[in-house]
């Protein structure tokens, strides 16, 4: 963990979705993460973890059920209202997965890109088009395209159209929910290239959510783990990658494949045995009793608690340690 105070720390923050009939989802359960100026956190999990639904709760598209949310120190509302968007929006951006999903296919390249600034900014019209125009040609793509349509690009260009209509308000802190599982493997690296120059041009502090681990720990600063709506394992990348100490990390690690044949990492192909429980029903104890190659009597009935590992920079989950 870095020594620099927090640019955005979630403490116990909690995202629940009541279906009815006493059934709730509990997506998102107690999570406490402190992401330091320009940092880039990278967060891991299988489908259904929470990862997403983490994200776009910090970022307030979703209600917090419980917990807080902290930028520079300030309270963040438990509910957005329209105007604390306008005031929010500046500080807090994401960029989506599916970047056509998340375009408006009935609004131009221009109206999609300056849609933000037109809504929570005093801009002129022009002054919007103009600000679209150096943010076309910032991620490589032409100004004449603002007055085409989304659907006439590629995945990798529309990506780009998401990273400008995101960047434009000129946040400080930015959620990229899977921003590159959508693409080709050929245009991946060009996108992930481009979000590390902006990056760094911008100054700005990343939550890197992401299913392939090895792209998150080649980004990434520190890597988390989540597993069931909670976090299992918390620390410096490479470190997690390498020598993952939970053993949900462990078998993930295992799962993912290994990019560089030449990697000092011997690893067999490894799969998680059964199935994520429902996050309906969460299992009392450790959540990952069920499919945890270690488990033992008392991982069935007592929840382990996120604990710093002693002389290092590692926070894990585990009553093995
Ligand atoms: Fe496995 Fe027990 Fe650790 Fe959970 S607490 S990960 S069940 S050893």
């Amino acid at each position: 963990m870095s020594d620099t105070p927090p640019l955005l720390e979630t403490d116990h923050l909690t995202k629940h979705f009541d279906l009815g009939r006493r059934q709730v989802v509990h997506a998102v359960d107690g999570v406490s993460l402190a992401i330091a100026e320009q940092e880039i956190v990278g967060l891991v999990g299988e489908s259904g973890s929470g990862k997403s639904t983490y994200g776009k709760t910090v970022v307030g598209l979703h209600d917090k059920t419980a917990g807080s949310v902290r930028f520079r120190g300030e309270l963040l509302p438990q509910a957005y209202r329209p105007a604390d968007f306008q005031v929010h929006a500046k500080k807090m951006q994401m960029i989506f997965q599916d970047p056509y999903s998340s375009l408006n296919p009935r609004m131009t390249v221009g109206e999609v890109i300056g849609e933000g600034l037109r809504l929570h900014s005093d801009l002129s019209a022009q002054q919007v088009r103009e600000q679209v125009a150096g943010w076309l040609k910032r991620v490589g793509l032409e100004p004449d395209h603002m007055s085409r349509y989304p659907h006439e690009f590629s995945g990798g260009q529309r990506q780009r159209i998401g990273i400008a209509r995101a960047l434009i308000m000129e946040p400080e802190f930015v959620v990229c929910d899977e921003p590159i599982s959508a693409l080709d493997v050929s245009v991946q690296a060009q996108v992930i290239n481009l979000l590390g120059e902006l990056k760094d041009s911008m100054g700005l502090t990343l939550l890197f959510i992401a299913h392939d681990l090895s792209m998150v720990r080649y980004v990434s600063d520190r890597m988390a783990v989540m597993y069931l709506g909670a976090l299992v394992e918390i620390g410096p990348a490479n470190e997690v990658f390498f020598e993952p100490k939970h053993p949900y990390t462990e078998i993930l690690v295992g799962s993912n494949p290994e990019p560089d044949p030449k990697s000092e990492r011997n690893r067999a192909s490894t799969t998680i045995a059964g199935e994520i429980p429902s996050p309906v029903n969460v299992p009392e104890g450790c959540r990952f009793a069920n499919r945890c190659p270690k488990a033992m009597e008392q991982c069935r009935h007592q929840t382990p608690e996120l604990i710093p590992l002693a002389d290092t920079n590692r926070e894990v989950a585990c009553h093995l340690y």
